[in-house]
C-alpha cells in the first residue's frame, strides 16, 4: 500500500490526455505526419497560417475520434462546431488553436479500470469530454549544445489531436497510471493512436488536489493544481505522489483553500522529482473562444455513428473475456496477454490453435516468450522464435521426446542460433536415447540405488524421483517422464 494512502485525507484527481490520431496528413490540410522529418519540411501556407489560407476538415480524423469517443462510452453530439482559441505563442503561428469549445463532438462517457489481482478496487471514471483539434508546433531550445539558439519546428503544427478529459474520479496516483494504461490499450487496439509517448502521441496533464475531513463534518479542499511535462505513465505516478504530499505540507503550514488562489500550474522535474511552479492557469474566458469562421459546423447522422460503432472492433475490457472463453483461461491469464497488446495477442491465438489448448500456450508465452521479450526489448512481430517453432517444442514434449525444461533449453537455442527446432533438437543429440538406452540408464540407476529400489518396492513410488536427477547427469537428453515410468516398471518386476 502507498504511503499516501494512510493519510487522512482523499487525493482527488482528474486527467487531460491528448493523443494524436493515425491519420496520414494534418487536420485541416493535405501535409504529411510521419515523425521525425526535418523540421519545417511538412508544412503548407494552411499549416503555417498565411494569409489567404483555408482549411478543410480531414474526414479519417473526425471518424478516429468519433471511434474513440464510442469506446469511451461517450454521448455523440449530432451537430458540433470549430473554435478559435486565442493565445500568442511562438510555436503556433495562426496566434490561435482550432478547437471545440462549448459544443465538443462527445460528451458523458466513462472508462472502467479493474485488477484482477486486486491491488485496487475496480472504478468507474467519467469522461467529461472528448474534442477535437490541432496541435502546435514545437520549439526547441538548444542549451544542452551550449549555445542560445531557440529554433521553431511547425510539422507538427495542425496535427490532428484527441483530447480526452476525465472527472476527477480517481483516489490515487497508482489508480491513475492504470487508468492512463487502460485508455492507451484501448486506443491501440482500435487503431486510433499509437500511443507512442516518446514521440508526443499521448500527452497528460493531471489535475490534482486534496480532500481533507476537518472536525466539525465540512470538508476543506486544497487550491487545485495542474501538472505538466509528465513524459511517461510512471513520472505521471511519481509526479503525482509527490504533488500529493507537497500539497499536505502545504496545507498543514498554511491552510491555503481552494478558492483562495488562482489554479497553478506546476511542472513536473523527471530528474529531480519535484513539481515546480510554472504560471497561473488563464481562464477559459482568456482565450477569447468564438465560432471558426472558416469552417463549416459537423453534423453527423445516426447511420454514421452506427456505422463506425459496427466496425470498431473489441475493446480491451471485452477481448479479455472472450480471451478467457475461447481458450479456456484464468482472467489472471487473459489480462496479463491482452494488457500487451493487439500484437502480443495475434502470436498467443497463431500459438494456441497449433498447439490446440490455450492453458498450455498461454504458459509457454508467460515463462518464455514474454520473458524473453522483455528481456531483449523490441516488438513481438519481430520476435525471432515464431508461433510455429513453439508449437513444435511443445508437441515434442507433449509426445514425450523430452521434458519441459529441456524444451525451455531448446526455446532458448532456437531464440538465440536462429535456426529451427529440429536442428537444435539434432545438435543437442536429443533423438539418440533409444529404448534400449534408456533401458540400460535405469538398470544401473537400480543397481546403485538399493534404498530407493526398496522404498519403491514398498509401495512409495514418488521415491521414484531421486532417480530422475542423477538420469540426468548420466544422459541430459533422457526424458525424465519416462525414466520415472521405466525404472517403477523395473523395480516392481525385481524379484
Ligand atoms: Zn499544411
Ligand atoms: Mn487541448
Amino acid at each position: 500500500m502507498s504511503a499516501e494512502t494512510q493519510h487522512p485525507f482523499t487525493t482527488v484527481i482528474g486527467l487531460e490526455v491528448h493523443v494524436q490520431l493515425q491519420t496520414k496528413t494534418k487536420l485541416f490540410c493535405g501535409c504529411i505526419t510521419t515523425f521525425g522529418s526535418p523540421p519545417n519540411t511538412q508544412v503548407c501556407p494552411t499549416c503555417l497560417g498565411l494569409p489567404g489560407s483555408l482549411p478543410v476538415m480531414n474526414r479519417r480524423a473526425f471518424d478516429l475520434s468519433l471511434r474513440a469517443a464510442l469506446a469511451l462510452n461517450c454521448k455523440i453530439a449530432l451537430f458540433t462546431k470549430w473554435d478559435r482559441k486565442n493565445y500568442f505563442y511562438p510555436d503556433l503561428p495562426k496566434g490561435y488553436q482550432i478547437s471545440q469549445f462549448d459544443l465538443p463532438f462527445s460528451y458523458e462517457g466513462h472508462l472502467e479500470i479493474c485488477d484482477p489481482k486486486g491491488a485496487f478496487e475496480p472504478r468507474t471514471v467519467r469522461i467529461t469530454r472528448v474534442h477535437l483539434e490541432e496541435d502546435a508546433g514545437k520549439s526547441m531550445h538548444d542549451e544542452a549544445a551550449g549555445t542560445a539558439d531557440s529554433r521553431i519546428d511547425l510539422n507538427r503544427t495542425g496535427t490532428p489531436l484527441c483530447e480526452i478529459v476525465t472527472e476527477p474520479d480517481l483516489r490515487s496516483a497508482e489508480e491513475a497510471r492504470a487508468w492512463l494504461n487502460e485508455l492507451k490499450l484501448l486506443l491501440v487496439y482500435l487503431g486510433v493512436s499509437d500511443c507512442n509517448m516518446q514521440e508526443g502521441s499521448l500527452r497528460v496533464d493531471a489535475n490534482v488536489n486534496l480532500h481533507i475531513p476537518q472536525e466539525d463534518g465540512r470538508i476543506a479542499k486544497t487550491p487545485i493544481v495542474e501538472i505538466k511535462n509528465m513524459n511517461s505513465f510512471r513520472s505521471v505516478e511519481r509526479a503525482l505522489i509527490y504533488e500529493t504530499e507537497r500539497q499536505w505540507g502545504e496545507w498543514q503550514a498554511t491552510g491555503a483553500e481552494i478558492g483562495s488562489m488562482p489554479k497553478q500550474t506546476r511542472g513536473w522535474d523527471d530528474s529531480a522529482g519535484v513539481t515546480r511552479g510554472q504560471r497561473h492557469k488563464e481562464e477559459s474566458s482568456d482565450y477569447r473562444y468564438f465560432p471558426e469562421p472558416d469552417l463549416v459546423p459537423v453534423t453527423v447522422t445516426e447511420e454514421q455513428v452506427t456505422k463506425i460503432r459496427s466496425a470498431m472492433g473489441e475493446p480491451p475490457a471485452v477481448l479479455r473475456k472472450t480471451l478467457a472463453d475461447r481458450w479456456k483461461l484464468p482472467a489472471n491469464d487473459a489480462s496479463v496477454l491482452v494488457n500487451q497488446g493487439p500484437d502480443l495477442v495475434k502470436y498467443f491465438e497463431d500459438l494456441a490453435t497449433r498447439v490446440g489448448e490455450g492453458k498450455v500456450a498461454s504458459n509457454w508465452m508467460q515463462q518464455d516468450v514474454l520473458r524473453t521479450l522483455n528481456e531483449r526489448g523490441g516488438n513481438i512481430t519481430d520476435f525471432p522464435v515464431k508461433p510455429e517453432a513453439v508449437a513444435d517444442i511443445i508437441a515434442r514434449v507433449q509426445k514425450g521426446d523430452f521434458d519441459t525444461s529441456r524444451g525451455r533449453e531448446i526455446f532458448v537455442s532456437v531464440l538465440e542460433k536462429g535456426t529451427s527446432v529440429a536442428e537444435v533438437v539434432a545438435g543437442m543429440g536429443i533423438a539418440a536415447v533409444d529404448d534400449g538406452d534408456l533401458q540400460a540408464l535405469c538398470e544401473e540407476l537400480i543397481a546403485e540405488n538399493p534404498k530407493i529400489v526398496a522404498d519403491v518396492k514398498g509401495g512409495k513410488e514418488q521415491a521414484a524421483g531421486g532417480l530422475i536427477g542423477q538420469a540426468k547427469r548420466k544422459n541430459p537428453n533422457v526424458n525424465p517422464g519416462k525414466v520415472r515410468a521405466l525404472a517403477i516398471e523395473l523395480i516392481r518386476a525385481l524379484p
